[in-house]
């Protein structure tokens, strides 16, 4: 059986498509290994969201090309589409597959090993031709419902290297929820570009979930990352279904109207706060967590402290927090007042440091009360480790330790710093 393993850089979309491939390969009488083996073919599913996502990239096909001498390396995912016309730019790859042919890379290998050559390119391509997974990483799975993105945000690369916003046909979402419960997945996360933006045959994102969440099974649904400008004034009402977990993590990027404004995102400070009131109104410990691009061209101290209040103001119960990454292609990239990056280093650290006093408050706010929790690992000494339907990360000791099952846990206290803060139950 010939080996492949895998590594993916960026988001759950990317660490979907992964998973999905990892069963294609499985099924195709592959043997998965951990990208640390030997492996005959390496599959390298890369990101392109900043500099530093390009950068870890090209390590990461160097390392492997070094380590795996003989083996077949296929670099894929937003770099590929972001640079496959340049020469060079991929590195020493002996294929390179962007996104809209990803779901052949298995075909691809397969005429590799017999000795035939195949263009992935001259063959369509589908962003949805990924099989079921029933192979996977993670404990938790991920439902592929919408690809790309019409937004144009001027800082983002990702709509021209994920093409124009698509939607999934719903009936192969909900016969793709059934599979990933018959094959035993308990939890699933909604993921894509600009999943709010979902529309298929008039079934809108509200339509879809609604329709997922009367799927009979014990499992529940997880949003993932969102922009806030992509549903109706009545969604917080979905999460009063206990399947669907009470946490969004909604990006702000800045919390300066003119910088939004700059940034061509569809919606205002105000608008994104009276999101945030109507949610802890209904349910007071809902999980908002957030993405801060810190350092826009043009973001002065009076935009930054604007920032700063708002977080204050909405205590996040986390915080991704981003230095502004130019990206040739992208508007923000030709605008004049680029901030120097020490000023970024400064911004970014003064934001995570927020971060980290607000997401233990909200822990901390958790003490006492219960939380089920989806275990994922058991430790050598017997602890459960798994995520709460708040998305807090948990650890306990069961009497009958075992992974991909709910446990209602009580809190009894936080420990741990940074990010291995963790509660206890
Ligand atoms: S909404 Fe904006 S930031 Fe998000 S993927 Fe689309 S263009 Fe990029």
């Amino acid at each position: 059986m010939k080996r492949v393993s895998f590594k993916t850089l960026g988001c759950r979309l990317n660490q979907y498509e992964t998973d999905a491939l990892v069963t294609n390969f499985d099924r195709a009488g592959y043997r998965i290994v951990d990208f640390s083996e030997p492996a005959d073919v390496v599959v390298i599913n890369t990101c392109t969201v900043t500099r530093q996502s390009d950068q870890k990239s090209r390590n990461l096909i160097n390392h492997s090309v070094s380590k795996n001498k003989d083996a077949v390396i296929v670099v894929t995912g937003c770099m590929v589409d972001n640079y496959k016309k340049k020469p060079g730019a991929l590195g020493p790859a002996t294929y390179a597959v962007d996104n809209q042919h990803k779901n052949l890379i298995v075909s691809l290998i397969d005429s590799h090993f017999k000795g035939e050559i195949m263009d992935p390119d001259t063959v369509p391509g589908d962003v949805f031709g990924f099989e079921t997974v029933d192979r996977s990483l993670h404990t938790r799975t991920s439902i592929k419902i919408q690809d790309g993105c019409d937004n144009f945000c001027t800082y983002c690369i990702i709509p021209s290297v994920r093409g124009r916003a698509v939607s999934r046909p719903a009936r192969e979402i909900l016969d793709n929820v059934r599979s990933v419960l018959d094959n035993g997945f308990r939890e699933l996360v909604l993921t894509g570009v600009n999943i709010g933006r979902y529309n298929h045959e008039g079934i809108d994102f509200e339509g879809i979930i609604e329709q997922i969440l009367k799927i009979p099974g014990e499992f529940r649904l997880r949003i993932s990352s969102m922009e806030p400008d992509g549903f109706g004034p009545g969604f917080h009402n979905l999460f009063l279904n206990p399947k669907l977990t009470p946490h969004l993590h909604l990006c702000l990027q800045s919390g300066s109207d003119r910088i939004l404004t700059k940034m061509r995102r569809m919606y205002t400070v105000g608008s994104f706060t009276r999101i945030v009131e109507r949610f802890r109104k209904q349910m007071p410990h809902f999980n908002f967590t957030t993405d801060i691009i810190v350092g826009f061209p043009g973001e002065t101290d009076a935009d930054f402290m604007a920032t700063r209040k708002i977080i204050d103001e909405l205590k996040f119960g986390h915080i991704h927090t981003f230095r502004y990454s130019r990206r040739a292609g992208t508007r923000a990239d030709r605008f004049p007042d680029q901030i120097p990056e020490d000023i970024k280093v400064s911004r970014s650290e003064i934001i995570r440091t927020l971060s980290e006093k607000y997401r233990k408050a909200y822990m901390q706010s958790l003490v006492g009360k219960q939380q089920t929790v989806l275990v994922e690992k058991i430790d050598p000494a017997g602890f459960a480790h798994g995520y709460g339907e708040h998305y807090v990360p948990v650890m306990f000791r069961p009497e009958a330790p075992e992974k991909n099952r709910f446990e209602t846990v009580t809190l009894t206290r936080l420990t741990g710093e940074k990010d291995k803060a963790v509660l206890m139950g």
